[in-house]
């Protein structure tokens, strides 16, 4: 294995192994029984981390991030890593989305069969499973006078939490008993106050700096249907509240997160500390930590507005291959390994900042490059005749021309295909007049200054050396076919290959064996490195010319691949056979990326 950089979460990691911060956790009062079955018997010498998606949406590669440093850090430490669904919000959420996370983290390489969750566990953790839990969590806050039932309006409960210059104001229901609260937070559980008639407030500070521990919520009337929990409840707890409840049921050592909830961190680490006084969770409990969110150049990563390019048909779906969602990365033709590369290199930071696209298809390149099989494809035909076919080969035949699969794996073997009379060759790759430097096919003619200049000679790669003879063109002098002479006996692997110099080499498909395929080659999906930038809603910055649908020459050993295999096209990138429209009685082809980073250039 290669060595990963330090970086400081692993530095806290290690430090905690080494002093066994977590070795001696124990519970503080009489253990509660749903406490206990969550995680089953820990072992308490290992580090224990979450990924924990809230199901509403697809995951996208800054998720990706995330799963590739909880899982990646449980499977360096020895520790386990839990996938959990964050699912304590009944309206956003649907099992499509469950069945998509599993699926995706799946496809990452990560098996939390085996680097997550307890001994004989194999689904997923669901917030939604400790509901009972977090009730009794929140009737033990009241009970100890660390929680009350609030009936200001929303409006109100807003303007008395004050700002960043002014203290909050204390609501006069602040100094209910500990008896009142309860008998009024079982009204809310037992549906007899209408949604929004009343919250559980934690008792903290209504004057604190810190806006989040002025009394935050924790628990709301919501009569709506919940995917797992049916109809059993119509309070729900917040988020922030259930978080940390979660994390310490499942006996997480190590909660990390992105840095938006840095000033959450006291309210996680007070709730924590009140539960552990109670005797409801076991100390020392779990730590947050954040690092910054990924942020990637000409990518939105936020699972509402990816909803909404879907939603709005901006795109053909989630897995649109211009979607930087996991399922569109593996469309496009992005490997797990490419991404999990691009996670390592990119690393972990406290701050802010910008990953440029290009890391990530450096990384793509990086991964496929010793492994893509070779082929030839041309993505811009334009028939090439070879005018001395007839009298130097023989009218009819067709010669047998082979290449390696990969030029330095001998033992992928050859790849075998015909060239006849006529081939198929980039339209770009012929130039009447040709510009300086330009050593493809041009005619003999007289340059700007009065030269001569011969015809040039290029050889068809893996083939022959040809002479360019000229071309026809249309009415609207578009060039429809291009001639050339076959100089014989020069065949590549033959004698004679080296017997005429060329400074040209062009690749090509024989128009007797090639296949005809559908080549989708994408764009950015916005213009803008910073889709958002200026204010600007990111719908002024898509990109209109993000997808070209080319009709192609490829190889014939192309002819019966299945969907899903990656290639180099040879000049033109990474390719992959569509996952959803190749082999339908047709040849579809996404272009990954170029052969070089030209991306933003
Ligand atoms: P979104 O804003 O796209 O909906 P989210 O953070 O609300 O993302 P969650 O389902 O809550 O989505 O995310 C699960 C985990 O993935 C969280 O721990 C979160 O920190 C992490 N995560 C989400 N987006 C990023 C990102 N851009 N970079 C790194 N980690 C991320
Ligand atoms: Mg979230
Ligand atoms: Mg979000």
């Amino acid at each position: 294995e290669t060595h990963k950089p330090s970086n400081f979460l692993r530095q806290i990691i290690e430090h905690d192994l080494a002093n066994g911060t977590y070795a001696s956790r124990k519970w503080g009062g009489s253990p509660g029984d749903a406490a206990h079955h969550a995680a089953g018997q820990p072992d308490p010498a290992r580090v224990r981390l979450r990924f924990p998606p809230e199901p509403n949406g697809y995951l996208h590669v800054g998720h990706a991030k995330s799963i590739c440093l909880n899982f990646g850090l449980a499977r360096d430490y020895g520790g386990v890593c839990h996938l959990r669904f964050d699912d304590t919000n009944p309206e956003k959420e649907d099992t499509e989305y469950v069945d998509s996370i599993i699926e995706a983290v799946k496809w990452l390489g990560f098996d939390w069969a085996q680097i997550g969750n307890a001994p004989g566990k194999d689904a997923p953790y669901q917030a939604s499973d400790y509901f009972d839990f977090m009730y009794r969590a929140a009737e033990y806050l009241i009970e100890s006078g660390h929680a009350y039932v609030d009936e200001q309006s929303a409006e109100e409960m807003r303007i008395n939490r004050g700002d960043f210059v002014k203290p909050g104001t204390d609501s006069p229901f602040r100094s209910r008993t500990p008896a009142e609260n309860l008998a009024r937070f079982r009204e809310m559980r037992d549906g007899k106050l209408e949604d929004g008639a009343a919250v559980l407030r934690a008792k903290i500070d209504m004057a604190s700096p810190n806006i989040n521990l002025r009394d935050p919520a924790i628990y709301r009337i919501r009569r709506a249907h919940h995917h797992n929990t049916g109809d059993k409840w119509c309070i729900y707890p917040m988020y922030t509240f259930a978080h940390p409840v979660e994390d310490a049921l499942e006996q997480i050592t190590h909660s990390i997160c992105t840095l938006e909830f840095e000033d959450q961190r006291p309210f996680y680490d007070w709730l924590l500390d009140r539960l552990c006084e109670g005797g409801l969770i076991a100390t020392p409990h779990p730590h947050q930590y954040e690092f910054a969110r990924l942020n990637l150049t000409y990518v939105l990563t936020s699972k509402r507005k990816l909803a909404q390019l879907v939603n709005e048909k901006r795109v053909s779906g989630w897995d649109d291959p211009r979607m930087p969602t996991i399922v569109g990365l593996r469309r496009r033709g992005y490997t797990a390994e490419a991404i999990q590369l691009f996670a390592e290199r990119i690393g972990v930071s406290k701050s802010d900042s910008w990953i440029d696209y290009s890391t990530l298809e450096g990384a793509l390149r990086d991964t496929l490059d010793p492994i893509a099989p070779r082929a030839m494809a041309v993505l811009d035909p334009v028939k090439l005749v070879l005018t001395n076919w007839d009298e130097v080969m023989g009218a009819g035949t067709l010669d047998d021309c082979s290449a390696p699969v990969h030029p330095h794996h001998p033992e992928q073997g050859t790849r075998h295909f015909k060239i006849g009379k006529e081939v198929w060759i980039e339209r770009t790759d012929y130039e009447e007049t040709p510009p300086k430097g330009f050593f493809r096919l041009f005619p003999a003619h007289t340059n700007a200054s009065g030269q001569a200049i011969a015809a040039s000679k290029v050889r068809l790669k893996y083939g022959h050396v040809i002479e360019c003879v000229g071309a026809t063109k249309d009415a609207n002098g578009q060039v429809t076919e291009v001639q050339a002479k076959l100089i014989p006996d020069t065949k590549s692997g033959t004698p004679g290959a080296d017997s005429v110099k060329v400074k040209g080499v062009i690749t090509w498909v024989g128009v007797n064996d090639a296949v005809q395929a559908e080549v989708r080659l994408y764009d950015r999906l916005f213009t803008e490195a910073h889709p958002e930038a200026n204010g600007n809603d990111f719908l002024e910055n898509l990109n209109a010319n993000s997808l070209s649908v080319v009709t192609a020459y490829v190889e014939p050993s192309m002819a019966s691949i299945p969907a899903g295999q990656r290639f180099q096209f040879e000049r033109h990138g990474y390719f992959v056979t569509d996952l959803v429209d190749h082999g339908t009685g047709k040849a579809v082809l996404n272009r990954v990326t170029g052969m070089k980073d030209s991306f933003g250039k």
